[in-house]
């Protein structure tokens, strides 16, 4: 079955005419992610020139796509909003939720009676609204879109930051907040700053080790974790060419480390074969029609430099494998200097466990290159050193897999299969090792390793590289081990040496039918009730929140002054967490609790001023609010980096806090913020955040004259009566503005709503 196939068609059938349009109102060659996002412009905006890192334009993305953590939240927004049905197709995945623990059957079993009212919530929210629902085990959300929806030159939207993954078969897939998809479930423009656009031309081909992995974690240390931020990263050029399409998945997918908007390849033979052996040949078909649409034009390519606002080359004849960590993405070292590094750095050799799979990389390719591996190790009699763990990413995926031995290889150096979900890569994994504390090593094919996001456990250092990689670490059970130039010892007491992976990019046996866990919904025909259990913990009804008073804000306590990275990890953690994340009021209690207080240099430990004593953030954001004060957050850097977690930004809105001030913002987080209601400012001179003090009690003056460009004014009360005033900027354009008004954009919907009923 193809899903959606009519509203594929038709975009199709009007692609021509769209671009035509485009070229007659630019009059200048276009880059691809240009050609996608004009013919995606809201239907009731005109396309107009804009300035790519300053306009902002609505957008009408063609799909929805919602993971379990994040669709409990954005379906109660949905709910306020008043509608019948959703204005796109949408779909919502049930793959967060898994808890990793005894493997794939026990685990899903449990997560059917853990999560039972989240998951009873959901399907009956999809029955209703006409969303398909992915039930539990059927796999990870980006897998599954990219199986089954993705579609080349097509524009989506996704509650869960690495939506981009669908950039592997040419869409613009972007990682929003729920409330941001509420907007385009409920046919609003859905408003992004056009973004500036990174061209990465690929040359040469990759060989021997190197993957497609590499290329992604070459890119994250030249860009770090926000030099992709407000950008698109195109990709182009033979080497692009010469990838498979899952493999330009995972480079999309892992885009999002940079911070970029999301990551696009041109449209090629490797897309062609990746919808046909998904059964979607039609597509395949249909953008073959249309491919002179779905790349950039040739004058872009002759003269990269001069249509890209950044342009990088990379020769993947030259590329060797990265390892990448520990705790940050973008710290990238080639592995003949890993041994150096760990040894420089100290970081604990010994390596515990070996994990691949994830949304990240579990293609067939990823799965047969790691398996061929493992088939040569046992064939030289070497037995795994590290504990090894799979997570397939689909069942489709999990099932060809069995089918063609994998999983059995796995099994045969002591790999657990767990389920098809998220599960250590979000932080759902219970470890054999039960010592929370203990500082230990792991290495993984996902695509983050920020502190405790794998176990929990501050002192894991995590380290992340491609599944050919991770399994020969595994086996060897040290980080320094390099297997282009190393030996291992075998059972006979012999130097072996690992052979060069070998994988298919698609299986030779094709994909086969399987009960893939897909609920079709039954819309209009009754049982449409949506269910949320009485007294729930895990699912709570939503109130709007409150408009803007019309007034300065005036005296605000500072809650807390967040010391570095401050990721949405930090602000709003997973793990133990996840499963409050349908219900705003409980979910509230770990707001900022891995956040570290500059002051004291303690997490969740923070002055609160009306008692003078140190408590948690959470107790001393209520203290505020209920004191009627509300409170003012600030941070440094990238603040709200990582995932797309709406929580990061409704936590505050619901706990008081009217404003957040940093030295910048990560995208995604600052939208969310706006969209709550949350005032977000950016200091104009970045040394201002030394002036702020423990006890300080803030004014932000100007809002009365509240417009586009225009900085506001912050007043300090120190403790000891001294006062000190600085102008900070914010990026809000006149839209936003009235969401800031009303209280949050969907109290304009619900108004809007109202009005045309
Ligand atoms: S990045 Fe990890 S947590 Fe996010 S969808 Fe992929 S597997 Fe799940």
């Amino acid at each position: 079955m193809i899903f959606d196939f009519e509203m594929i068609d038709s975009f199709y059938r009007q692609l021509d005419s769209r671009i035509l349009e485009i070229r007659k109102k630019l009059k200048r060659p276009l880059t691809l992610s240009e050609k996608i996002l004009f013919s995606h412009v809201y239907p009731q905006n005109q396309t107009r020139s804009v300035s790519r890192g300053i306009d902002y334009v609505d957008f009408m993305p063609d799909r929805v796509a919602m993971q379990d953590a994040t669709a409990q939240m954005a379906i109660l927004q949905f709910m306020m909003a008043g509608k019948e049905t959703t204005a796109v197709p949408t779909s919502v995945h049930c793959d967060h939720l898994i808890l990793a623990h005894s493997g794939a059957v026990a685990d899903l079993k449990s997560a059917g009676i853990v999560n039972k009212e989240v998951y009873e919530f959901l399907s009956s929210a999809c029955n209703k609204y006409d969303i398909g629902f992915w039930k539990p085990g059927a796999g990870i959300i980006h897998q599954i879109v990219l199986e089954n929806y993705a579609f080349p030159g097509g524009m989506m939207i996704g509650t869960d930051s690495h939506t981009p993954n669908a950039g592997g078969l040419g869409m613009i897939a972007i990682g929003v907040g729920g409330a941001d998809a509420v907007d385009v479930l409920a046919g609003m423009g859905w408003e992004l700053k056009f973004p500036k656009i990174i061209g990465i031309k690929l040359t040469g081909k990759l060989s021997g080790w190197s993957s497609a992995k590499d290329i992604i974690l070459k890119i994250s240390g030249l860009l770090t974790v926000k030099g992709g931020t407000g950008n698109i990263i195109e990709y182009f050029g033979e080497g692009a060419e010469s990838l498979s399409c899952t493999g330009k998945a995972t480079i999309c997918n892992m885009g999002a480390e940079t911070g970029a908007t999301c990551s696009i390849f041109d449209f090629d033979n490797s897309m062609t074969e990746y919808l046909s052996a998904t059964g979607r040949k039609e597509v395949a078909d249909l953008a073959l029609k249309n491919k002179n649409h779905l790349s950039a034009d040739g004058e872009v390519y002759a003269d990269p430099a001069k249509y890209y606002d950044q342009y990088i080359e990379i020769n993947l004849s030259e590329l060797e494998p990265y390892i990448n960590g520990p705790y940050t993405p973008d710290l990238a070292t080639p592995i003949s200097q890993m041994k150096n590094e760990v040894l420089k750095n100290k970081w604990p050799i010994e390596v515990e466990v070996g994990l691949i799979g994830s949304c990240t990389n579990s293609s067939y390719e990823d799965i047969s290159r790691a398996a061929s591996v493992v088939k040569d190790a046992l064939s030289k009699k070497l037995v795994a050193k590290s504990e090894f763990t799979i997570n397939p990413g689909s069942e489709q995926i999990r099932l060809i897999a069995e089918r063609d031995g994998f999983l059995e290889l796995f099994r045969k150096i002591g790999g657990e299969v767990f389920a098809n979900a998220c599960g250590p890569c979000i932080g759902q994994w219970t470890r054999k090792d039960s010592d929370n504390n203990k500082i230990n090593t792991i290495i993984h094919s996902f695509n983050r390793n920020f502190a405790k996001r794998n176990d929990a456990n501050p002192n894991t250092y995590a380290f992340v590289a491609s599944p050919e990689i991770v399994t020969a670490i595994a086996l060897s059970g040290q980080l320094t081990f390099n297997p282009i130039t190393d030996t291992l010892i075998n059972a006979d007491g012999k130097a072996v040496q690992l052979s060069e992976p070998e994988g298919l990019n698609l299986p030779p046996d094709g994909f086969g039918s399987v009960d893939s866990g897909y609920q079709k919904p039954v819309h209009g025909q009754n049982g449409e009730e949506i269910i949320i259990a009485t007294g729930s913990e895990r699912l709570q009804l939503l109130s709007p929140f409150k408009e803007w008073d019309g007034e300065d804000f005036l005296s605000l306590p500072l809650l807390i002054k967040a010391k570095g990275k401050c990721t949405t990890d930090h602000i709003s953690m997973a793990g133990f967490w996840l499963k409050y994340r349908g219900h705003l009021e409980n979910i509230s209690e770990n707001y900022m609790i891995g956040a570290v207080n500059y002051f004291n240099d303690k997490t969740n430990s923070i002055l609160n001023q009306l008692s003078g004593s140190y408590e948690t953030v959470p107790r001393t954001a209520r203290a505020y609010r209920d004191s009627g004060s509300g409170s003012i957050v600030a941070g440094e850097e990238n603040f709200g980096e990582g995932s797309s977690r709406e929580h990061a930004a409704m936590e505050p809105r619901y706990l008081g806090v009217k404003a957040v001030l940093v030295k910048s913002f990560a995208r995604i987080h600052e939208t969310n913020l706006k969209k709550q209601g949350v005032l977000t400012l950016t200091f104009q001179n970045e040394d201002d955040y030394n002036k702020i003090e423990e006890s300080d009690k803030v004014d932000i003056t100007g809002l009365s004259g509240f417009s586009a460009g225009k900085p506001l004014t912050i007043s300090l009360t120190h403790s000891n009566g001294t006062k000190e005033k600085f102008q900070v900027n914010h990026s809000y354009n006149e839209s936003q503005i009235e969401w800031f008004k009303a209280g949050s954009a969907l109290n304009i919907i619900r108004k809007s709503n109202k009005k045309n009923v």
